[in-house]
């Protein structure tokens, strides 16, 4: 579980709404358990959210900060000069068109 304000205040400490508590006969708290998620930044007092919750949205996220491929080096196949190219680009040193792949 990483819960977080979803005002981002900051705030270190939560309250789950849904929770059920288990005590022993002095009434002393022995364990919880979450009945269903909701919760609240103790801080501010905005909903707060389980990242925990989310991994699929983070990591659709993620994958379209990927790279996308890099250009490929290729030989001038008139002057045999190593060039990085994008497709349409002509050799800067003796001006040949190039094609990539
Ligand atoms: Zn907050
Ligand atoms: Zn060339």
């Amino acid at each position: 579980m990483l819960l977080v304000c979803s005002r981002r205040c900051g705030g270190k400490l939560f309250r789950a709404l849904f929770a059920e508590v288990e005590l022993d006969a002095a009434g002393a708290y022995q364990d919880h358990r979450i009945a269903q998620p909701g919760y609240v930044c103790l801080n501010c007092g905005s909903p707060a959210f389980d990242l925990a919750e989310v991994p699929a949205e983070l990591e659709a996220e993620a994958r379209a900060d990927e790279p996308r491929p890099v250009a490929a080096d290729i030989l001038c196949p008139v002057c045999e000069t190593l060039v990085q190219v994008d497709a349409g680009m002509e050799c800067p040193n003796c001006g040949a068109p190039l094609e990539v792949g």
